[in-house]
């Protein structure tokens, strides 16, 4: 190589404007660090890692004052949270009616249990299960309705609970998307038998990993606190339980992000504002009840068709630019299940529906180029 080339290649990174980040569906807050170190201070001088410690317990208080509910556990997960609901309802083996249009955890959770999920097309407005066809799916093997308030928005939870009610069947309800949302004047965590939310670092608020439980009877509490860890008081083993404790650090993380979910959820609010006065007509979005605040957790669009959808994810890759196919495939779908009756409104949706990216520290600007580019 010659000096020429040699002081070519010296000069360019200069000459080459400095390429924006990538931007992907969302991006995990990080509280500033000096608060988390602060609570660590503390488990270090308690000595206490997990097991209910102190940070555990403020947790859940400020969680139920939040919130306005009663009984609600911190886990390990939002698919732990699950499977604790359905085993602390004596929902194991026989069918479970559900919506083919969620993320897998949903469904995945229903066959760790043992149980069948049988899937009931979703309402092409909120991409919710359609609760008018609930009914029809119900059998003498059915045990249990799960509900997903999809992106946060409310199931027809009046259409669901009484169904329940009339067949003697639990209504549980996947919130996992659903933190901060208020429905019907009260937190949308507040309905069913059981809902169970997710903590993980995607979600709106976190813990890093982690979820919890929220139940209406205090007996379903009390079982959910048993099996959550091994299901023994000391010496006296009650039932086969599991361990979906979550420790002292997750609870620090949570309680140093509790404080920042309002002024996050007003920062998105204003970014789906944007969205909503610039993106093209041709995209369908997503239709909430009357009477839902919502958590602005999700920015879902629905193109004509799924080549519109791949071009368009071809346009914004070039400009480093990542939203997520949120949900693809239908679950009903799904290659290792028994054969399951078609779903086409799900199935449907799911092969044109995008999520756009929406998060906190996301620049307006970039939100601008993504309608431009759409
Ligand atoms: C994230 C999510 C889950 C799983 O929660 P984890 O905490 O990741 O286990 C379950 N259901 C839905 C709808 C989710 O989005």
């Amino acid at each position: 190589m010659n000096a020429l080339d040699v002081s070519a290649l010296a000069r360019r990174p200069q000459e080459v404007p400095p390429r924006r980040e990538r931007v992907n569906v969302t991006r995990s807050f990080l509280p500033p660090q000096d608060e988390y170190r602060a609570l660590l201070d503390r488990i270090w001088s308690g000595g206490q890692l997990t097991n209910g410690g102190p940070l555990m317990q403020d947790l859940e208080a400020r969680l139920r004052d939040e919130l306005g509910v009663v009984h609600l556990q911190v886990v390990a997960n939002g698919t732990l949270a699950l499977q604790l609901a359905l085993r602390a309802l004596d929902v194991t083996g026989g069918e479970v009616i559900t919506t083919p249009f969620s993320y897998v955890a949903t469904v995945s959770s229903v066959l760790w249990e043992r149980c069948t999920p049988v899937f009931v097309d979703i309402d092409p407005w909120t991409f919710c299960i359609d609760a008018s066809r609930v009914e029809e799916a119900i059998t003498p093997d059915t045990r249990a309705i799960l509900g997903v308030h999809v992106f946060g928005a409310p199931c027809d939870t009046d259409t669901l609970e009484h169904i329940g009610r009339q067949h003697g069947v639990p209504v549980i309800y996947d919130a996992a998307h659903a933190f901060g949302v208020r429905h019907q004047g009260r937190s949308l965590l507040d309905f069913g038998d059981v809902s169970t939310c997710s903590f993980h670092a995607t979600k709106v608020f976190h813990t890093i990993e982690g979820g919890c439980v929220v139940a209406r009877d205090p007996e379903v509490n009390r079982r959910l606190d048993l099996i959550k860890r091994f299901g023994h008081h000391f010496d006296e083993h009650l039932v086969p339980g599991t361990n979906a404790k979550a420790s002292e650090f997750q609870a620090a993380m949570g309680l140093v992000n509790l404080p920042y979910v309002e002024q996050q959820r007003s920062t998105r609010r204003h970014l789906a504002g944007t969205y909503d006065a610039l993106l093209p007509e041709h995209l369908q979005k997503q239709q909430l009840p009357a009477g839902t605040e919502p958590n602005y957790s999700y920015y879902p669009v629905v193109f004509p068709t799924e080549a519109r959808l791949l071009q368009a994810l071809r346009d914004l890759e070039e400009e480093n630019i990542f939203p997520r196919r949120y949900f693809h495939p239908s679950l009903n779908t799904l290659p290792y299940l028994p054969r399951t009756r078609a779903c086409p409104v799900s199935e449907s949706i799911a092969q044109r529906i995008l999520c756009l990216p929406l998060y906190a520290g996301l620049e307006e600007n970039v939100v601008q180029q993504i309608c431009e580019v759409l």
